[in-house]
């Protein structure tokens, strides 16, 4: 693996062309690595060093997506496909997209071999013609051998050092980020989920500022929504920190303090390891109304002190945003 640079580029520090941060090539370390990590994915460690999860990389989001297009995904079936089934929206969608990458990754992989004078060979392969015995878990490729979309993503896992040496490394970074976005949105297409309410200025009432209100929907990775309204585009992380501020002031049952939780864009994990949290490290801040209290507690038979506790706990956002924080970090 070498990254093919003059020795003056050596020597002159530079910005990486993602984050900006002090680094030699064109992208840094941490930028390298992520790059790595979205190509073949990367192990998920907690503070201890443990390994907690695997976040898959491309690879496996474009074997979902192939299974999308002959509409096995998730089918739970056995993944046939239906009778009569013909080409679905998706399937297309799915298509033109696994085409794009392809061709993305192929220019990636030329222009790479290109500058490093390597040429691009799948990783412990080797030509139909080679004569000889092959070391323990290589291949060798068939005559007709079409390079496959995964083979150039391995190759150029293995050469990314090479990859953050390209002056415009940054765009792949980018593109191979929208490619595991956009497979997500095929494979997994969740529907669009309110963001929050446009907060854009349409004039004062007596002296308190008029807002547009009207609700945002979209996707939890978009950076950027339109409000269908006012037209004016607002960044999503403002739209979450809005809603956050909305929510501060107010005290919320364990389920309304879950959605409110999404509206505010925080990460819960899942729903089930949010209500314990919530019941076991979370005080609540006081209890209040609801249709649980009274009627059942009056059968206990006990005055105040069960009328309390089965009164709905209610919490305040910075209580369970603290708890929440570093479970899901
Ligand atoms: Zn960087
Ligand atoms: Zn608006």
């Amino acid at each position: 693996m070498g990254a093919c640079m003059s020795d003056e580029d050596k020597v002159r520090g530079r910005q990486c062309t993602h984050c900006r941060s002090h680094t030699r090539l064109y992208l840094c370390n941490d930028c390298g690595s992520a790059v790595h990590g979205l190509l073949v994915g990367a192990l998920v460690h907690d503070l201890q060093g443990r390994v907690v999860n695997i976040e898959p990389g491309i690879i496996w989001h474009l074997n979902r997506l192939a299974e999308s297009q002959w509409g096995q995904a998730r089918s739970g079936s056995s993944g046939k496909k239906q009778p009569g089934s013909t080409v679905l929206l998706g399937d297309v969608r799915a298509a033109a997209l696994d085409r794009r990458i392809h061709d993305t990754l192929s220019q990636w992989a030329t222009k790479v071999a290109e500058h490093c004078a390597v040429p691009f060979m799948p990783l412990r392969s080797v030509a139909a013609h080679f004569i000889g015995p092959l070391p323990a878990g290589w291949r060798r490729l068939p005559p007709d051998y079409r390079v496959s979309s995964a083979d150039m993503v391995r190759w150029l896992a293995d050469h990314v050092t090479a990859v953050m040496a390209e002056p415009d490394a940054n765009e792949f970074y980018d593109a191979m980020t929208t490619a595991v976005a956009e497979i997500r949105r095929i494979i997994d297409p969740a529907s669009p989920v309110l963001i929050g309410l446009c907060p854009t200025v349409i004039g004062a009432d007596g002296g308190r500022l008029a807002r547009c209100s009207a609700p945002i929907y979209g996707q939890r990775d978009d950076a950027y929504l339109r409000c269908r309204r006012c037209r004016q585009v607002h960044a999503v992380a403002d739209l979450y920190s809005l809603t956050a501020d909305r929510i501060r002031g107010e005290l919320l049952s364990a389920s309304q303090m879950w959605h409110a939780m999404h509206l505010a864009g925080v990460r819960t994990g899942s729903r089930s390891t949010f209500f314990k949290l919530l019941a076991t490290r979370v005080t609540p801040h006081s209890y209040g109304g609801g249709q649980h209290q009274g009627s059942d507690t009056d059968r206990s038979g006990d005055g105040s002190c069960e009328r309390r506790r089965s009164g709905r706990p209610l919490y305040r956002y910075d209580d369970v945003l603290a708890v929440l924080q570093p479970h899901t970090a």
